[in-house]
């Protein structure tokens, strides 16, 4: 495959845009090369401006879990876009979706929409800390909250205690109030609790991480962080950003059972436009400004346009939940012919899955945390990515990222990614 215009694009991006891109993994850093520029998709294929066609493996991270160009979105978009793109006062079509998502989400009220994840979470620990007058959070190492400044924090030299801001602009002081944890070590966060038992306000998780490649819960984690919270008598957050409508319409909450007291969405809410949102009970809820003290705004947060592509996005996966299961037996099928093709060879591997989630892993030891992701050999990963993207296929540029597979994906576009698959492991 030819990239030339993809590269003259860049190297014009590159002049007015820091490092070209206007978010970082973009920018092919971890697996080198040049950033493919898109020029249409349509369905589970990209069209880049050089002509190539990829199998769309990441879906927008995540928004485009029924394909690209999806009909009823496009529909409600052009139609909305006619009666005027912003008011900043209140719609109809605001309580529409808010109706919608309380409906298929459990255990929540009250939802407020905001304009992406980052926002979500960052409001949704704001809420927590006004609600339970605490100040500190507990966060994993590995887990992505989003870019605001209480989750750039990250796994020090290990010991389980003030993290160390990992982005130069992040203060000490703000780091202080974020605690780590490690995935699927209950003992850790038991750990932190005993050290702060009163000044908790919430633990912040993905209930199923997708950040560093797919880590799965352990039996008995989730549970085991219920209690702890319920204990210490701080708020459990699911990070729902990725999992929420794409594990199952409720996202992790229903698809695991597990009961959290405040859930932050974005991705696939938005149908494809900016959105994040966050949810809780009437009691927590309540403490949001206007009804109470914590503030939390925004110009254009409930956007038509961004309300109009949500609502057809939810609405359509609330009609054929049968997706969902179509979705996971797709997964199902890549993830067997992955195992199938890649255990014939010496290569070190690792698939981990859970619904339409999926990362493979070049390491023996299995990954339940950031460290074991993090043991993977990158050097394989790159040549794996290339490999697979001159069989036409897209998948993340980072060995750190889930593939979020859509419905447009057929069995044959399947067959095609493992025909490629066997040629690139075997030349690996
Ligand atoms: C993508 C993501 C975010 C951040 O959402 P943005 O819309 O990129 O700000 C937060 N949490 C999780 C789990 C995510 O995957």
């Amino acid at each position: 495959m030819q990239y030339q215009r993809s590269s003259t694009l860049f190297k014009a991006a590159q002049e007015v845009i820091p490092g070209g891109v206007n978010s970082p993994v973009r920018a092919f850093k971890s697996v080198g090369g040049t950033p493919i520029f898109v020029d249409s998709a349509k369905g589970a294929y990209l069209f880049d401006v050089d002509g190539n066609r990829l199998i769309d493996y990441i879906s927008s991270w995540g928004p485009m879990i029924l394909g690209h160009v999806y009909q009823p979105v496009i529909d409600a978009l052009t139609q909305r876009a006619k009666k005027g793109t912003s008011f900043g006062m209140p719609t109809a079509l605001e309580t529409e979706i808010a109706r919608l998502t309380i409906e298929m989400i459990p255990n929540m009220d009250k939802v407020r929409f905001v304009n992406s994840g980052t926002e979500a979470c960052m409001s949704a620990v704001r809420l927590a800390r006004g609600y339970t007058d605490r100040e500190k959070i507990i966060k994993f190492a590995g887990c992505y909250h989003g870019h605001a400044d209480a989750f750039l924090i990250q796994a020090g030299s290990g010991a389980v205690t003030f993290g160390a801001p990992n982005s130069p602009g992040v203060t000490q002081g703000t780091a202080k109030d974020t605690l780590l944890a490690y995935y699927n070590d209950l003992e850790s966060v038991r750990t932190v609790f005993e050290q702060y038992p009163e000044e908790v306000a919430a633990i912040i998780i993905e209930p199923v991480a997708g950040n560093m490649g797919c880590i799965p819960p352990q039996e008995g984690f989730l549970e085991g962080l219920r209690a702890l919270c319920d204990q210490y008598g701080a708020l459990l957050i699911f990070d729902e950003v990725m999992t929420g409508f794409r594990l199952a319409p409720g996202g992790a909450q229903q698809r695991l059972n597990i009961k959290a007291d405040i859930a932050t969405y974005g991705k696939v809410i938005g149908g494809g436009l900016p959105v994040g949102a966050f949810a809780a009970s009437n009691e927590i809820m309540n403490h949001l400004a206007p009804e109470g003290p914590v503030y939390q705004a925004g110009t254009l947060s409930g956007n038509p346009l961004a309300m109009a592509a949500g609502l057809a996005m939810l609405t359509a996966l609330k009609e054929d939940e049968e997706m969902y299961t179509r979705l996971d037996q797709k997964t199902e099928r890549l993830h067997k012919g992955m195992e199938e093709r890649i255990s014939t060879t010496s290569l070190p591997y690792q698939i981990n899955r859970f619904g339409s989630m999926i990362s493979l892993h070049f390491t023996n030891t299995p990954v339940v945390d950031f460290a074991s992701a993090a043991a993977g050999d990158n050097e394989l990963f790159k040549a794996y990515f290339h490999g697979m993207l001159s069989e036409g296929i897209y998948l993340p540029p980072s060995a750190y990222e889930s593939y979020f597979l859509n419905d447009a994906l057929t069995n044959e576009d399947i067959d095609f990614t493992l025909d490629g698959f066997d040629r690139v492991i075997k030349s690996l």
